[in-house]
């Protein structure tokens, strides 16, 4: 671990080191894409993501940018089911949909409960509906907008990392027991989870980074989530910069990205993706980078090991 690890992660800090917000429309979704995504049934199907304007999450995540495209105040009661309106009527037809919101779609601040119904008529049709939620916010709310649903619902959760201290570090007001809690909740109620998990937080090497992304596949899959998703730390919302420049934070090289994956697949306990938003700025070497986008584009597609040809950059590292 970095020894320079200063106590500098508190709500106040990491707001006083943000930039400005996106102008956003509490009508409109700032963002949404369709995408591949291997399914449990072995078949790779069209999955589209909605990225709903919303109130900014009442926590301060270390690492998060995602309040760039937030509002202040709530939106208020129509706007979220507007906003799929209008996505749904931009996208193509997909059997898969992941709504999700800059924070938890469980936060009665974040998405009215009065918008459940409206939200679950327009959502008839797809086969899966994947929201994302912070432990704090999942409880009876899930139940009652599943209640509403006739797809199948699955919870995305903010694992990040097992490494207690670093997890502390992350502000998230988190431990691994309430996500355990919560994905305990989810299955006993038959509903799917999935985790999000973090390679090479801030004030990690890059082998402690993979060592404690791996560990916390290993512990999510215990706790009983279907799916795991990494995602290699970036800095760009002004904290993570500010840790860039202090030398306790290094973005994590794709090759980290791949081995991560691998051992994920290798468990065999569920899927793993790797998250493939912008991979070039993990890589320096151009010779390798096309080949090792398309081999973790393709391992996530088939949740299978793909070969890799060596590439000269590796054989000047020690
Ligand atoms: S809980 Fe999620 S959305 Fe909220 S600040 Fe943390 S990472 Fe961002
Ligand atoms: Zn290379």
């Amino acid at each position: 671990m970095s020894d320079q690890r200063k106590s500098v992660t508190t709500d106040k800090w990491i707001l006083d080191h943000r930039g400005t917000k996106n102008p956003v429309d509490p009508f409109k979704p700032y963002a949404w894409l369709v995408e591949k995504e291997r399914q449990p049934s072995g078949k790779a199907e069209d999955t589209g993501t909605i990225f709903l304007t919303n109130m900014e999450c009442p926590f301060h995540c270390l690492m998060c940018d995602l309040w760039k495209n937030t509002t202040d105040r709530p939106v208020p009661v129509g706007a979220i089911p507007a906003q799929i309106e209008w996505a749904l009527e931009q996208m193509p037809q997909v059997k898969h949909l992941k709504l999700y919101n800059s924070g938890s779609f469980f936060d009665d601040r974040a998405i009215p409960v009065a918008d459940y119904p409206k939200i679950a008529s327009l959502l008839t049709g797809f086969e899966t509906v994947i929201i994302e939620s912070h432990p704090k916010f999942i409880d009876g709310s899930c139940l009652q907008f599943r209640n509403m649903l006739h797809s199948d619902l699955q919870v995305a959760i903010g694992l990040e990392t097992v490494h207690p201290e670093i997890l502390r570090k992350l502000n998230k007001h988190v431990t691994i027991d309430n996500f355990s809690d919560s994905v305990k909740f989810l299955t006993r109620n038959g509903i799917r989870s999935r985790a999000f998990i973090l390679l090479r937080p801030p004030y990690l090497t890059e082998a402690e980074g993979i060592v404690w992304a791996q560990k916390s596949i290993d512990f999510a899959f215990s706790a009983g989530v279907e799916c795991c998703i990494v995602i290699p730390v970036r800095a760009g919302n002004g904290a993570m910069d500010e840790l860039m420049k202090s030398g306790d934070f290094h973005l994590p090289k794709i090759k980290s990205l791949e081995s991560v994956l691998e051992y994920g697949i290798n468990l065999n306990a569920g899927r793993v993706f790797a998250d493939v938003w912008d991979l070039g700025l993990f890589s320096t070497c151009p010779d390798c980078l096309e080949q090792r986008i398309n081999r973790i584009n393709a391992m996530n597609l088939n949740q299978e090991i793909v070969f890799r040809e060596k590439c000269s950059c590796e054989t000047m590292e020690i």
